[in-house]
Protein backbone atom coordinates (compact mmCIF):
# COMPACT_ATOMS: atom_id res chain seq x y z
CA UNK A 1 0.00 0.00 0.00
CA UNK A 2 1.06 3.51 -1.13
CA UNK A 3 0.28 6.68 1.07
CA UNK A 4 0.85 9.88 -1.05
CA UNK A 5 1.34 13.33 0.10
CA UNK A 6 -1.53 14.40 1.50
CA UNK A 7 -2.63 11.63 3.19
CA UNK A 8 0.62 11.83 5.41
CA UNK A 9 -0.14 15.88 5.30
CA UNK A 10 -0.19 16.40 8.86
CA UNK A 11 -1.39 14.32 11.99
CA UNK A 12 -5.11 13.86 11.45
CA UNK A 13 -4.11 12.48 8.25
CA UNK A 14 -1.14 10.51 9.25
CA UNK A 15 -3.81 8.71 11.78
CA UNK A 16 -6.08 8.16 9.10
CA UNK A 17 -3.47 6.01 7.17
CA UNK A 18 -2.13 4.31 10.32
CA UNK A 19 -5.77 2.91 10.80
CA UNK A 20 -5.85 2.19 7.33
CA UNK A 21 -2.55 0.23 7.93
CA UNK A 22 -3.77 -1.73 11.22
CA UNK A 23 -7.03 -2.45 9.82
CA UNK A 24 -5.44 -4.14 6.59
CA UNK A 25 -1.98 -6.05 8.84
CA UNK A 26 -4.63 -7.31 11.13
CA UNK A 27 -5.57 -9.55 7.96
CA UNK A 28 -2.57 -9.99 5.99
CA UNK A 29 0.76 -9.36 5.07
CA UNK A 30 1.33 -5.23 4.02
CA UNK A 31 4.22 -3.37 2.52
CA UNK A 32 4.03 0.32 2.66
CA UNK A 33 5.43 2.68 1.09
CA UNK A 34 5.06 6.61 1.73
CA UNK A 35 5.50 9.90 -0.05
CA UNK A 36 7.42 12.98 1.90
CA UNK A 37 4.33 15.37 3.70
CA UNK A 38 2.70 17.27 0.96
CA UNK A 39 4.99 20.56 -0.32
CA UNK A 40 7.76 19.32 1.41
CA UNK A 41 9.40 17.66 -1.93
CA UNK A 42 8.49 21.12 -4.02
CA UNK A 43 9.99 22.68 -0.90
CA UNK A 44 13.25 20.58 -1.47
CA UNK A 45 13.50 20.92 -5.28
CA UNK A 46 13.07 24.90 -4.72
CA UNK A 47 15.79 25.12 -1.98
CA UNK A 48 18.54 23.44 -4.04
CA UNK A 49 17.59 25.65 -6.84
CA UNK A 50 18.30 28.54 -4.37
CA UNK A 51 21.67 26.96 -2.88
CA UNK A 52 22.76 26.19 -6.69
CA UNK A 53 22.54 30.45 -7.29
CA UNK A 54 25.06 30.73 -3.64
CA UNK A 55 22.01 31.68 -1.55
CA UNK A 56 22.69 30.09 1.76
CA UNK A 57 20.44 32.38 3.96
CA UNK A 58 17.29 30.52 3.53
CA UNK A 59 19.10 27.35 4.56
CA UNK A 60 18.57 27.83 8.52
CA UNK A 61 14.85 28.88 8.50
CA UNK A 62 13.96 26.07 6.27
CA UNK A 63 15.81 23.17 8.28
CA UNK A 64 13.64 24.81 11.02
CA UNK A 65 10.63 24.39 9.35
CA UNK A 66 10.78 21.55 8.43
CA UNK A 67 11.43 20.02 12.09
CA UNK A 68 9.01 21.69 13.39
CA UNK A 69 6.28 20.61 10.58
CA UNK A 70 7.87 16.86 11.39
CA UNK A 71 8.30 17.53 15.44
CA UNK A 72 4.84 18.45 15.61
CA UNK A 73 3.36 15.59 13.78
CA UNK A 74 5.00 13.53 15.92
CA UNK A 75 4.09 15.01 19.17
CA UNK A 76 0.42 14.80 18.36
CA UNK A 77 0.60 10.96 17.25
CA UNK A 78 3.01 9.69 19.82
CA UNK A 79 2.63 10.01 23.21
CA UNK A 80 5.53 7.52 24.92
CA UNK A 81 8.34 9.63 25.23
CA UNK A 82 11.39 7.40 24.84
CA UNK A 83 9.86 6.70 21.43
CA UNK A 84 8.93 10.29 20.33
CA UNK A 85 12.88 11.01 21.65
CA UNK A 86 13.98 7.93 19.66
CA UNK A 87 12.06 9.19 15.92
CA UNK A 88 13.04 12.96 16.83
CA UNK A 89 16.56 12.17 16.47
CA UNK A 90 16.26 10.20 13.56
CA UNK A 91 14.20 13.21 12.09
CA UNK A 92 17.28 15.55 13.41
CA UNK A 93 19.72 13.36 11.67
CA UNK A 94 18.17 13.17 8.30
CA UNK A 95 17.83 17.06 8.69
CA UNK A 96 21.11 17.61 9.07
CA UNK A 97 22.56 15.55 6.12
CA UNK A 98 20.15 17.80 3.98
CA UNK A 99 21.88 21.18 5.77
CA UNK A 100 25.27 19.84 4.51
CA UNK A 101 23.99 18.70 1.19
CA UNK A 102 22.65 22.77 0.56
CA UNK A 103 25.90 24.23 2.46
CA UNK A 104 27.80 22.22 -0.11
CA UNK A 105 25.50 23.08 -3.00
CA UNK A 106 25.73 26.48 -2.15
CA UNK A 107 29.66 26.74 -1.70
CA UNK A 108 30.07 25.35 -5.23
CA UNK A 109 27.54 27.07 -6.74
CA UNK A 110 26.64 23.70 -8.70
CA UNK A 111 23.70 21.62 -8.51
CA UNK A 112 24.60 18.36 -9.73
CA UNK A 113 21.70 15.69 -10.97
CA UNK A 114 22.92 13.29 -8.08
CA UNK A 115 22.95 15.79 -5.56
CA UNK A 116 19.22 17.29 -6.36
CA UNK A 117 18.29 13.30 -6.16
CA UNK A 118 19.99 13.38 -2.68
CA UNK A 119 18.07 16.64 -1.54
CA UNK A 120 14.52 16.01 -3.10
CA UNK A 121 14.70 12.39 -1.38
CA UNK A 122 15.31 13.67 1.97
CA UNK A 123 10.84 14.07 2.16
CA UNK A 124 10.40 10.51 2.36
CA UNK A 125 13.45 9.39 4.48
CA UNK A 126 11.47 11.80 7.20
CA UNK A 127 8.57 11.33 6.63
CA UNK A 128 9.03 7.50 6.76
CA UNK A 129 10.31 6.85 10.49
CA UNK A 130 7.29 9.37 11.19
CA UNK A 131 4.58 6.94 9.97
CA UNK A 132 6.70 3.77 11.16
CA UNK A 133 6.44 5.55 14.64
CA UNK A 134 2.85 6.48 14.49
CA UNK A 135 2.18 2.51 13.76
CA UNK A 136 4.01 1.03 16.17
CA UNK A 137 1.85 3.43 18.77
CA UNK A 138 -0.76 1.64 17.54
CA UNK A 139 0.26 -1.62 18.68
CA UNK A 140 1.53 -2.92 15.59
CA UNK A 141 4.93 -3.63 14.34
CA UNK A 142 6.47 -1.56 11.92
CA UNK A 143 10.19 -0.69 10.70
CA UNK A 144 11.15 2.64 8.66
CA UNK A 145 12.89 1.16 5.75
CA UNK A 146 14.91 2.82 3.40
CA UNK A 147 14.08 2.20 -0.43
CA UNK A 148 17.75 2.28 -1.39
CA UNK A 149 18.08 -0.64 0.58
CA UNK A 150 15.31 -2.59 -1.78
CA UNK A 151 14.99 -1.21 -5.04
CA UNK A 152 17.73 -1.15 -7.35
CA UNK A 153 18.00 1.38 -10.14
CA UNK A 154 19.87 2.43 -13.00
CA UNK A 155 21.61 5.78 -12.71
CA UNK A 156 19.58 7.95 -14.62
CA UNK A 157 18.96 10.99 -11.79
CA UNK A 158 15.96 12.23 -11.77
CA UNK A 159 14.47 9.69 -13.85
CA UNK A 160 15.80 6.78 -12.89
CA UNK A 161 14.31 2.86 -13.81
CA UNK A 162 14.25 -0.01 -11.81
CA UNK A 163 16.56 -2.87 -12.60
CA UNK A 164 13.97 -5.46 -11.86
CA UNK A 165 16.53 -8.73 -10.87
CA UNK A 166 18.58 -7.52 -8.45
CA UNK A 167 14.90 -5.14 -6.99
CA UNK A 168 13.34 -8.65 -6.87
CA UNK A 169 16.49 -10.49 -4.80
CA UNK A 170 16.81 -7.29 -2.24
CA UNK A 171 13.69 -6.25 -1.71
CA UNK A 172 12.57 -10.24 -1.03
CA UNK A 173 15.65 -10.63 1.05
CA UNK A 174 15.72 -7.81 3.60
CA UNK A 175 11.53 -7.66 3.77
CA UNK A 176 9.94 -11.36 3.60
CA UNK A 177 11.78 -12.24 6.94
CA UNK A 178 9.88 -8.92 8.41
CA UNK A 179 6.82 -10.05 6.52
CA UNK A 180 7.00 -13.46 8.50
CA UNK A 181 6.54 -11.74 11.76
CA UNK A 182 4.31 -9.81 10.76
CA UNK A 183 6.40 -6.62 10.83
CA UNK A 184 5.05 -3.79 8.58
CA UNK A 185 7.68 -2.07 6.35
CA UNK A 186 7.28 1.45 6.17
CA UNK A 187 9.32 2.17 2.82
CA UNK A 188 10.26 5.54 1.25
CA UNK A 189 9.09 6.06 -1.95
CA UNK A 190 10.20 8.12 -4.99
CA UNK A 191 13.97 6.95 -4.05
CA UNK A 192 15.71 3.88 -5.26
CA UNK A 193 20.06 3.46 -5.66
CA UNK A 194 22.16 2.20 -8.72
CA UNK A 195 23.93 -0.93 -7.56
CA UNK A 196 27.08 0.73 -6.71
CA UNK A 197 24.69 2.38 -3.63
CA UNK A 198 24.47 6.36 -5.12
CA UNK A 199 20.77 7.31 -4.36
CA UNK A 200 18.27 8.14 -7.26
CA UNK A 201 14.80 8.99 -7.47
CA UNK A 202 12.51 7.96 -10.07
CA UNK A 203 10.98 11.02 -11.41
CA UNK A 204 8.29 13.50 -9.48
CA UNK A 205 5.54 11.84 -8.32
CA UNK A 206 7.42 8.36 -8.09
CA UNK A 207 6.31 6.84 -5.25
CA UNK A 208 3.49 5.52 -6.87
CA UNK A 209 6.10 3.52 -9.48
CA UNK A 210 7.93 2.43 -5.77
CA UNK A 211 4.70 0.85 -4.75
CA UNK A 212 3.97 -1.09 -7.72
CA UNK A 213 8.29 -1.75 -8.39
CA UNK A 214 7.54 -3.90 -5.31
CA UNK A 215 4.68 -5.15 -5.50
CA UNK A 216 5.87 -6.73 -8.42
CA UNK A 217 8.61 -7.92 -6.81
CA UNK A 218 7.70 -9.07 -4.03
CA UNK A 219 4.43 -11.14 -5.72
CA UNK A 220 1.89 -8.93 -3.83
CA UNK A 221 -1.59 -10.10 -4.18
CA UNK A 222 -2.47 -6.33 -5.05
CA UNK A 223 -0.93 -2.51 -5.07
CA UNK A 224 -3.33 -0.24 -3.46
CA UNK A 225 -2.75 3.40 -3.83
CA UNK A 226 -3.82 5.78 -1.28
CA UNK A 227 -4.48 9.48 -2.26
CA UNK A 228 -6.85 12.18 -1.87
CA UNK A 229 -9.28 11.44 -4.71
CA UNK A 230 -11.96 8.78 -4.87
CA UNK A 231 -9.96 6.60 -7.65
CA UNK A 232 -9.02 6.92 -11.27
CA UNK A 233 -11.59 9.69 -12.91
CA UNK A 234 -12.70 10.45 -16.09
CA UNK A 235 -11.09 13.96 -15.99
CA UNK A 236 -8.81 15.58 -13.78
CA UNK A 237 -11.82 16.82 -11.35
CA UNK A 238 -9.56 20.19 -10.74
CA UNK A 239 -10.60 21.00 -14.20
CA UNK A 240 -13.55 19.09 -15.06
CA UNK A 241 -16.10 19.40 -12.21
CA UNK A 242 -18.87 16.76 -13.21
CA UNK A 243 -15.80 14.29 -13.47
CA UNK A 244 -16.54 11.23 -12.69
CA UNK A 245 -14.79 8.11 -10.40
CA UNK A 246 -13.89 5.24 -13.29
CA UNK A 247 -14.82 1.89 -10.96
CA UNK A 248 -12.58 -0.53 -13.25
CA UNK A 249 -10.35 0.25 -16.14
CA UNK A 250 -7.36 -1.49 -17.58
CA UNK A 251 -3.60 -1.09 -17.34
CA UNK A 252 -3.26 -0.11 -21.11
CA UNK A 253 -5.76 2.61 -20.38
CA UNK A 254 -4.88 3.35 -16.99
CA UNK A 255 -0.63 3.37 -18.74
CA UNK A 256 -2.36 5.83 -21.32
CA UNK A 257 -3.79 8.42 -19.03
CA UNK A 258 -0.98 8.58 -16.93
CA UNK A 259 1.03 8.86 -19.48
CA UNK A 260 -0.65 11.93 -21.03
CA UNK A 261 -0.46 13.72 -17.92
CA UNK A 262 -3.24 12.32 -15.40
CA UNK A 263 -1.26 13.36 -12.50
CA UNK A 264 -3.23 10.49 -10.14
CA UNK A 265 -0.24 8.28 -11.66
CA UNK A 266 3.48 8.73 -12.30
CA UNK A 267 3.41 7.48 -16.11
CA UNK A 268 5.36 4.20 -15.52
CA UNK A 269 3.17 3.07 -12.18
CA UNK A 270 1.61 -0.08 -14.35
CA UNK A 271 4.76 -1.43 -15.85
CA UNK A 272 6.07 -3.66 -13.32
CA UNK A 273 2.81 -4.80 -12.57
CA UNK A 274 1.03 -5.92 -16.40
CA UNK A 275 2.87 -8.60 -16.71
CA UNK A 276 2.02 -10.44 -13.79
CA UNK A 277 -1.48 -9.21 -13.76
CA UNK A 278 -1.01 -8.09 -9.85
CA UNK A 279 -4.39 -5.60 -9.90
CA UNK A 280 -3.96 -1.84 -8.77
CA UNK A 281 -6.40 -0.18 -6.78
CA UNK A 282 -6.49 3.79 -6.37
CA UNK A 283 -8.27 4.40 -3.19
CA UNK A 284 -9.54 8.23 -1.14
CA UNK A 285 -7.27 8.02 2.51
CA UNK A 286 -9.89 10.26 3.43
CA UNK A 287 -13.10 7.91 2.71
CA UNK A 288 -11.83 4.53 3.08
CA UNK A 289 -15.23 3.30 2.42
CA UNK A 290 -15.26 3.82 -0.94
CA UNK A 291 -13.80 1.13 -3.16
CA UNK A 292 -11.88 3.29 -5.45
CA UNK A 293 -10.80 2.24 -8.95
CA UNK A 294 -9.63 -1.55 -9.80
CA UNK A 295 -6.96 -1.44 -12.69
CA UNK A 296 -6.89 -5.20 -14.50
CA UNK A 297 -5.72 -6.59 -17.57
CA UNK A 298 -9.46 -6.67 -19.07
CA UNK A 299 -10.28 -3.54 -17.26
CA UNK A 300 -14.37 -4.10 -17.98
CA UNK A 301 -14.31 -2.05 -21.38
CA UNK A 302 -17.51 -2.42 -21.80
CA UNK A 303 -19.85 0.52 -23.10
CA UNK A 304 -19.16 2.69 -26.19
CA UNK A 305 -15.33 4.40 -26.76
CA UNK A 306 -13.92 6.90 -24.47
CA UNK A 307 -13.32 6.20 -21.54
CA UNK A 308 -11.58 9.26 -19.97
CA UNK A 309 -9.66 12.71 -21.14
CA UNK A 310 -6.31 14.00 -19.84
CA UNK A 311 -4.63 16.73 -20.77
CA UNK A 312 -0.92 18.10 -19.96
CA UNK A 313 0.01 22.00 -20.79
CA UNK A 314 4.01 21.84 -19.69
CA UNK A 315 4.44 21.15 -23.03
CA UNK A 316 6.24 22.76 -26.05
CA UNK A 317 5.62 22.12 -29.87
CA UNK A 318 8.77 22.21 -31.90
CA UNK A 319 8.20 22.19 -35.77
CA UNK A 320 10.95 21.25 -38.27
CA UNK A 321 9.52 22.38 -41.80
CA UNK A 322 10.19 24.08 -45.10
CA UNK A 323 9.39 23.17 -48.76
CA UNK A 324 12.77 21.11 -48.78
CA UNK A 325 11.99 18.58 -46.48
CA UNK A 326 10.32 16.70 -48.66
CA UNK A 327 12.94 15.55 -50.43
CA UNK A 328 14.86 14.58 -47.04
CA UNK A 329 14.13 10.75 -46.86
CA UNK A 330 15.67 10.54 -43.68
CA UNK A 331 13.97 13.63 -41.93
CA UNK A 332 11.85 11.46 -39.47
CA UNK A 333 14.83 9.39 -38.59
CA UNK A 334 17.23 12.27 -38.12
CA UNK A 335 14.43 13.82 -35.83
CA UNK A 336 13.96 11.14 -33.74
CA UNK A 337 17.73 10.61 -33.11
CA UNK A 338 18.21 14.14 -31.98
CA UNK A 339 15.51 14.43 -29.99
CA UNK A 340 16.18 11.01 -28.36
CA UNK A 341 19.91 12.12 -27.55
CA UNK A 342 18.65 14.08 -25.44
CA UNK A 343 16.38 11.91 -23.48
CA UNK A 344 13.46 14.50 -24.33
CA UNK A 345 10.10 13.29 -23.54
CA UNK A 346 8.08 13.51 -26.83
CA UNK A 347 4.62 12.65 -26.13
CA UNK A 348 3.41 12.64 -29.72
CA UNK A 349 4.69 13.37 -33.26
CA UNK A 350 2.86 14.37 -36.48
CA UNK A 351 3.81 15.05 -39.85
CA UNK A 352 1.40 16.36 -42.68
CA UNK A 353 1.30 14.27 -45.86
CA UNK A 354 2.61 17.46 -47.90
CA UNK A 355 5.50 16.51 -45.67
CA UNK A 356 6.36 19.97 -45.66
CA UNK A 357 6.24 20.54 -41.80
CA UNK A 358 6.99 17.78 -38.66
CA UNK A 359 5.94 18.19 -35.32
CA UNK A 360 6.89 17.23 -31.93
CA UNK A 361 5.39 17.86 -28.65
CA UNK A 362 7.51 17.29 -25.97
CA UNK A 363 7.98 18.76 -21.94
CA UNK A 364 9.20 22.08 -21.97
CA UNK A 365 11.62 21.00 -19.50
CA UNK A 366 13.28 19.29 -22.23
CA UNK A 367 12.52 22.27 -24.87
CA UNK A 368 16.01 24.01 -24.78
CA UNK A 369 18.04 20.81 -25.17
CA UNK A 370 15.89 19.44 -27.74
CA UNK A 371 15.59 22.87 -29.80
CA UNK A 372 19.43 22.85 -29.98
CA UNK A 373 20.26 18.94 -30.62
CA UNK A 374 17.32 19.37 -33.78
CA UNK A 375 19.31 22.98 -34.90
CA UNK A 376 22.63 21.01 -34.66
CA UNK A 377 21.54 18.13 -36.45
CA UNK A 378 19.63 19.81 -39.36
CA UNK A 379 22.30 22.51 -39.25
CA UNK A 380 23.64 22.10 -42.98
CA UNK A 381 20.07 21.88 -44.25
CA UNK A 382 19.28 25.37 -42.41
CA UNK A 383 22.61 27.00 -43.91
CA UNK A 384 21.27 25.96 -47.47
CA UNK A 385 18.12 26.75 -46.64
CA UNK A 386 16.04 23.41 -47.50
CA UNK A 387 15.01 23.00 -43.85
CA UNK A 388 13.28 26.74 -43.14
CA UNK A 389 12.97 26.42 -40.02
CA UNK A 390 13.44 24.82 -36.14
CA UNK A 391 10.87 26.43 -34.00
CA UNK A 392 9.17 26.32 -30.58
CA UNK A 393 5.25 27.01 -29.81
CA UNK A 394 5.15 26.62 -25.78
CA UNK A 395 1.71 27.97 -25.72
CA UNK A 396 0.17 24.61 -26.95
CA UNK A 397 -1.30 22.09 -24.81
CA UNK A 398 -2.29 17.99 -25.09
CA UNK A 399 -5.75 16.97 -24.64
CA UNK A 400 -5.80 12.83 -25.34
CA UNK A 401 -9.43 10.61 -25.22
CA UNK A 402 -8.77 7.56 -23.72
CA UNK A 403 -10.41 4.02 -24.00
CA UNK A 404 -9.58 0.26 -25.25
CA UNK A 405 -13.42 0.44 -26.70
CA UNK A 406 -12.38 3.30 -28.85
CA UNK A 407 -10.63 0.48 -31.32
CA UNK A 408 -13.03 -0.22 -34.36
CA UNK A 409 -15.74 2.47 -33.51
CA UNK A 410 -15.44 4.59 -36.41
CA UNK A 411 -17.18 7.97 -35.14
CA UNK A 412 -14.83 8.94 -31.85
CA UNK A 413 -12.30 11.20 -34.42
CA UNK A 414 -15.39 12.26 -35.94
CA UNK A 415 -17.48 13.39 -32.83
CA UNK A 416 -14.19 14.74 -31.10
CA UNK A 417 -13.68 16.91 -34.22
CA UNK A 418 -17.43 18.39 -33.79
CA UNK A 419 -17.45 18.79 -30.65
CA UNK A 420 -14.41 21.15 -30.77
CA UNK A 421 -15.45 22.65 -33.61
CA UNK A 422 -18.41 24.05 -31.81
CA UNK A 423 -16.83 25.33 -28.85
CA UNK A 424 -14.36 27.25 -31.28
CA UNK A 425 -11.45 25.08 -30.38
CA UNK A 426 -8.96 25.01 -32.64
CA UNK A 427 -6.99 21.10 -33.51
CA UNK A 428 -3.24 22.33 -34.00
CA UNK A 429 -2.27 18.44 -34.61
CA UNK A 430 -3.26 15.21 -34.14
CA UNK A 431 -2.14 11.99 -33.52
CA UNK A 432 -3.82 8.97 -33.18
CA UNK A 433 -1.79 5.27 -32.41
CA UNK A 434 -2.22 2.40 -33.84
CA UNK A 435 -3.46 0.45 -30.59
CA UNK A 436 -6.59 3.36 -31.05
CA UNK A 437 -6.56 3.19 -27.19
CA UNK A 438 -6.64 6.78 -27.72
CA UNK A 439 -6.66 10.04 -29.75
CA UNK A 440 -4.42 13.43 -28.62
CA UNK A 441 -5.18 16.39 -29.96
CA UNK A 442 -2.66 19.71 -30.07
CA UNK A 443 -4.39 23.37 -28.77
CA UNK A 444 -3.68 26.43 -27.70
CA UNK A 445 -3.11 26.58 -24.25
CA UNK A 446 -6.11 29.15 -23.21
CA UNK A 447 -8.56 25.98 -25.25
CA UNK A 448 -7.62 23.33 -23.10
CA UNK A 449 -9.81 23.54 -20.50
CA UNK A 450 -13.02 24.09 -23.11
CA UNK A 451 -11.70 21.49 -25.04
CA UNK A 452 -12.41 19.45 -22.05
CA UNK A 453 -15.26 20.12 -20.79
CA UNK A 454 -16.97 20.07 -24.33
CA UNK A 455 -15.62 16.29 -24.97
CA UNK A 456 -16.92 15.51 -21.44
CA UNK A 457 -20.27 16.31 -22.17
CA UNK A 458 -19.64 14.99 -26.03
CA UNK A 459 -18.90 11.23 -25.02
CA UNK A 460 -21.25 11.96 -21.88
CA UNK A 461 -18.41 11.15 -19.12
CA UNK A 462 -20.05 12.65 -16.25
CA UNK A 463 -23.16 9.71 -16.47
CA UNK A 464 -20.40 7.34 -16.29
CA UNK A 465 -21.29 5.44 -13.42
CA UNK A 466 -25.35 5.25 -14.93
CA UNK A 467 -23.70 3.61 -17.64
CA UNK A 468 -21.56 1.38 -16.67
CA UNK A 469 -24.03 0.49 -13.37
CA UNK A 470 -26.84 -0.17 -16.38
P1 LIG B 1 -0.65 11.83 -4.16
O1 LIG B 1 0.03 12.87 -3.36
O2 LIG B 1 -1.57 10.97 -3.37
O3 LIG B 1 0.30 11.04 -5.01
P2 LIG B 1 -1.35 13.44 -6.44
O4 LIG B 1 -1.64 14.87 -6.16
O5 LIG B 1 -0.03 13.09 -7.01
O6 LIG B 1 -1.64 12.61 -5.13
O7 LIG B 1 -2.47 12.86 -7.42
C1 LIG B 1 -3.83 12.99 -7.09
C2 LIG B 1 -4.43 14.16 -7.84
O8 LIG B 1 -4.40 13.86 -9.24
C3 LIG B 1 -5.87 14.41 -7.57
O9 LIG B 1 -6.05 15.22 -6.43
C4 LIG B 1 -6.37 15.07 -8.85
O10 LIG B 1 -6.43 16.45 -8.69
C5 LIG B 1 -5.32 14.75 -9.88
N1 LIG B 1 -5.85 14.11 -11.09
C6 LIG B 1 -5.53 14.45 -12.36
N2 LIG B 1 -6.18 13.69 -13.25
C7 LIG B 1 -6.93 12.81 -12.53
C8 LIG B 1 -7.82 11.76 -12.89
N3 LIG B 1 -8.10 11.44 -14.17
N4 LIG B 1 -8.40 11.07 -11.89
C9 LIG B 1 -8.14 11.37 -10.61
N5 LIG B 1 -7.33 12.37 -10.22
C10 LIG B 1 -6.71 13.08 -11.16
N1 LIG C 1 7.42 13.17 -2.93
C1 LIG C 1 7.68 12.92 -4.34
C2 LIG C 1 7.11 14.05 -5.20
O1 LIG C 1 6.50 14.96 -4.67
C3 LIG C 1 7.16 11.59 -4.79
C4 LIG C 1 5.67 11.40 -4.68
O2 LIG C 1 4.97 12.16 -4.02
O3 LIG C 1 5.17 10.45 -5.27
O4 LIG C 1 7.32 14.05 -6.38
MG1 LIG D 1 1.35 11.51 -6.80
Amino acid sequence: MKFGGTSVGDANCIQRATTIIETTAAQRPVVVVVSAMSGVTNRLVNAAQRAEQGEQDFISPLIVDLHTQHITALESLIANNARRAQTASAIREVLAELERLLRGTAMLRELTPRALDAISGIGERLSAPLVAAAVNALGVQAVAISATELIVSDPHHGRAEPLMGPTKNRATARLKPLLDQRIVPIVTGFIAATPEGVQTTLGRGGSDYSATILGAALDAQETVIWTDVDGVKTADPRLVPGAQTIPEISYNEAAELAYFGAKVLHPNTLRPVTAAGVPVWIRNSFKPENLGTKITAKGNSTGGGVKALTAIKDVTMITVGGPGIVGLPDVLARSFAATASTRSNVFLVSQSSSQNDICFVISSADEKRALAALREAFAPEIAEQTVEHVNTNPDVAIVAAVGENMRGIPGVAGRTFTALGRENVNIMAIAQGSSEYNISLVVEKSAMQRALTALHHEFRLSEFLVTTKG
